[in-house]
């Protein structure tokens, strides 16, 4: 299930990706009442703009922008809105991206090839891990996608090990979609309930959320602690729902590839330029085929590395790093430049650490200051010079560390109110 065009040459996907920019423009200057000021305000004329290359003549979108003109995006009246997402809101003000049904179709079409991507098939068995409601776009791309696969789906939800547990003997899921950390919940849950995890038959997982490789696609510490116990291959997948479009490993699992009939990226610094080949920068990304709400040069704030040679599945597709932060959640510490995933990472390497919230604070003379809040089943001072002497291998700094009880740092972590667990606050000035 490769759509022809991702096995053509670079060069032929370029072309192509010019064709469908032609067509989005003229739908964005025809429909959208954000887009049509933006152009008229700087006087483009789309007419120009003919190749990839020529995007940069066009000013970047911005968060800030979708939040504060959020419904001068759409181009379609609202009766045509089918599904309301909306952003999960981690920095700041959630946006609400509606969808047609052509686009319910198109995100169908995206998570189909994304899935089939990492191996899935017709008939195979996939227990869905992640929540579907609350706004979420990406249980809900899930399971168009399974379902257009011709796929079976379990839609057990987020949370409870024991209930996954029991799907899995029951069903005997041939995948999982699941956020990777918590696996190694379900892998303490089952040996310290004698479930005989490496017998049941899951053969995959597609990981959401949380980065599998480092920057040069290695295993990181959280997928090398899962690999270590449970014999199972990982998939990597990125999305957002402003982009309705993922980013998904294939069998070689060496970062997610672009399908181009729904995408064009650009790697950008903070001047907007485009970065060298291979380099890391801001993940800016311009939709092709929606309809409700297309974006044009929006910067994702995700920081990523992109890669460009042929994959050894035979596409010819662009492919997507981890991500290796937010931009905005960059922190300089002692010199080091800092996203705090790295750290989240190095603390995933302690099996005794049960759970952590990094804080980031200015402090009186306007530096960053890095607390790190630990609950942990050892406390002694000895296990405390472990992690640091670990953060300093990894980090070359050592942030300050805090053992906390599990139970207040939990509060902080799970917030009710969060689609997501909050691992970082940024209490920054
Ligand atoms: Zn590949």
């Amino acid at each position: 299930m490769i759509p022809p065009i991702e096995l053509a040459s670079a060069e032929e996907i370029k072309v192509f990706q010019e064709e469908k920019l032609k067509e989005l423009l003229t739908y964005l200057a025809e429909k959208s009442r954000f887009y049509k000021k933006m152009f008229s305000d700087n006087a483009i004329d789309i007419s120009q703009i003919k190749t990839l290359e020529d995007l940069q003549q066009i000013p970047v979108t911005t968060k800030t922008d979708l939040q504060q003109h959020n419904y001068n995006f759409l181009c379609v009246p609202k009766h045509e809105i089918i599904d309301y997402a909306t952003t999960s809101g981690t920095l700041g003000k959630p946006v609400v991206v509606g969808l047609t049904d052509n686009d319910l179709d198109r995100l169908a079409y995206n998570e189909a090839i994304s899935l089939a991507c990492a191996g899935i098939k017709k008939g195979d068995v996939v227990q869905l891990m992640t929540t579907i409601d609350r706004g979420f776009v990406a249980g809900l791309a899930y399971f168009l996608g399974l379902r257009k696969i011709g796929a079976g789906v379990i839609r057990i939800g987020p949370r409870n090990p024991q209930l996954q547990w029991d799907s899995i003997v029951e069903h005997k899921p041939k995948y999982l979609i699941a956020v990777p950390s918590f696996l190694l919940k379900m892998i303490a849950y089952a040996e310290a309930n004698q479930i005989d995890y490496n017998q049941l038959g899951v053969e995959g997982i597609i990981c959401i959320g949380e980065a599998l490789r480092t920057a040069d696609l290695e295993n990181n510490v959280l997928a090398n602690r899962i690999l270590e116990k449970w014999d199972v291959n990982l998939y990597s997948t990125y999305a957002s729902t402003e982009m309705s479009t993922a980013f998904t490993e294939c069998t070689y699992q060496n970062a997610g590839h672009l399908h181009p009939e729904l995408i064009i990226i650009e790697v950008l610094d903070n001047q907007n330029n485009p970065v060298k080949d291979g380099e890391e920068g801001e993940l800016t990304i311009t939709t092709l085929g929606v309809e409700a709400m297309p974006l044009l040069r929006f910067k994702t704030g995700d920081i990523v590395t992109v890669f460009s040679e042929k994959c050894k599945c035979g596409r010819n597709t662009k492919r997507v790093g981890p991500v290796l932060g937010r931009k905005k959640q960059l922190v300089k510490y002692k010199g080091t430049s800092i996203y705090p995933p790295a750290i989240f990472d190095i603390l995933n390497f302690f099996d005794s650490i049960k759970l952590y919230l990094v804080e980031l604070h200015t402090n009186d003379i306007g530096n960053d200051e890095i607390c790190v809040k630990i609950a942990s089943d050892d406390v002694s001072e000895e296990f405390l010079n472990k992690v640091k002497s670990y953060l300093q291998s990894k980090l070359r700094v050592i942030p300050t560390i805090e053992f906390c009880e599990l139970e207040t740092l939990a509060k902080l972590v799970f917030n009710p109110n969060k689609r997501k667990p909050t691992y970082l606050i940024d209490y920054r000035i």
